[in-house]
């Protein structure tokens, strides 16, 4: 029988430690962690997440910030407002949420905000940090996934772990932390892409297969063997008359056939999804505390 990684269980109980933790901050004397998000255009998934991002920092008392922007700003005044941010002494975290209108550079505005202040961690400075195991801010989502095997007591060191998917948010730094010597990681990771040949043949080897790629119920039962634990990251949006609102979110992962072989399993929604924002609470926690880059 598998065991549920409840995600949604556990973001709650790391948000109510946050919660905690910016208490005893602002009891000491110190000031509340602040995070500003730029929401640029109106594309409705990023107003779902920056919605819910504010809304995360309020409950465990952060300060935020919204700077809207309209669809047809240009790189630079995008480029200047990130700077205001860079300099506002107050703010501790900036987040551009991502896409960005095709006119903009998005690696550019990436690059702009400071290392110091990328909560994301989506800068190179945070990359490179993480790659060669210093502090660094690691990306919410390969962040959240280590915080919720970490908390479900799953051993990573000296496993095969399969890796699917190879973007810079999520399946290249999520191999990257699997492997790393520290005190989690110590696994041997295959990363996995488009032009893999036998996805099958790797998969079905894997101890811990974590599934990024975008495409709904992809890692079928029997691409898996028999005790795997599985992250099901991808969250696909298709059209459903069982549910309300006449949508339904679908992993990569064939749930129906996959969970029953397995030992620990992510269920979509409430698995990865939750996770993703308690990092970001995370980050902008020790961008406040200004321990990373000392
Ligand atoms: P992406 O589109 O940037 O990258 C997808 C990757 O999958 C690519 O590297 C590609 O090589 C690989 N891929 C595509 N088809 C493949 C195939 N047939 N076999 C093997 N590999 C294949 O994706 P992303 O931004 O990393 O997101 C992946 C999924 O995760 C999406 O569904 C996204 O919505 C979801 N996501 C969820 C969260 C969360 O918080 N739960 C966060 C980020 C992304």
């Amino acid at each position: 029988m598998y065991q549920l990684i409840d995600g949604k269980t556990t973001s709650a109980k790391i948000k109510e430690e946050i919660a905690e933790e910016v208490k005893q901050l602002i009891e000491a004397g110190g000031k509340k962690p602040h995070l500003a998000a730029v929401l640029v255009g109106h594309d409705g998934a990023s107003e779902t997440y920056v919605a819910s991002k504010e809304r995360a920092c309020k409950f465990v008392g952060f300060n935020s910030t919204l700077v809207r922007l309209e669809d047809t700003v240009s790189e630079e005044e995008l480029l200047q407002r990130v700077n205001e941010l860079n300099k506002n002494e107050d703010v501790d975290g900036i987040i551009v949420q991502l896409p960005l209108p095709s006119h903009i550079n998005e690696q550019k505005i990436i690059e702009a905000i400071l290392p110091q202040k990328d909560v994301d961690g989506f800068h190179p400075v945070n990359v490179g940090r993480m790659v060669i195991g210093l502090p660094a801010f690691v990306s919410a989502t390969p962040a959240g996934i280590i915080e919720l095997l970490k908390r479900y007591n799953i051993e990573s060191s000296g496993k095969s772990c399969a890796v699917i998917g190879r973007s810079n948010i999520v399946g290249k730094p999520m191999s990257i932390l699997l492997s790393q010597k520290a005190d989690f990681g110590n696994a041997t990771v295959t990363l996995c892409h488009s032009r893999t040949p036998d996805l099958k043949e790797i998969t079905e080897k894997a101890d811990i297969i974590v599934a990024a790629l975008g495409k709904a119920e992809f890692l079928t039962g029997d691409m898996v063997k028999q005790g795997a634990v599985v992250i099901d990251v991808g969250i696909t949006r298709v059209k459903s008359d069982k549910t309300k609102s006449g949508w339904k979110l679908l992993g990569d992962v064939k749930f129906d056939e996959v969970a029953p072989k397995c030992s620990y399993i992510t269920p979509v929604p409430g698995g990865v999804g939750p996770m993703t924002i308690v990092s970001l609470l995370k980050n902008t926690l020790l961008a406040s505390r200004k321990e990373i880059f000392q």
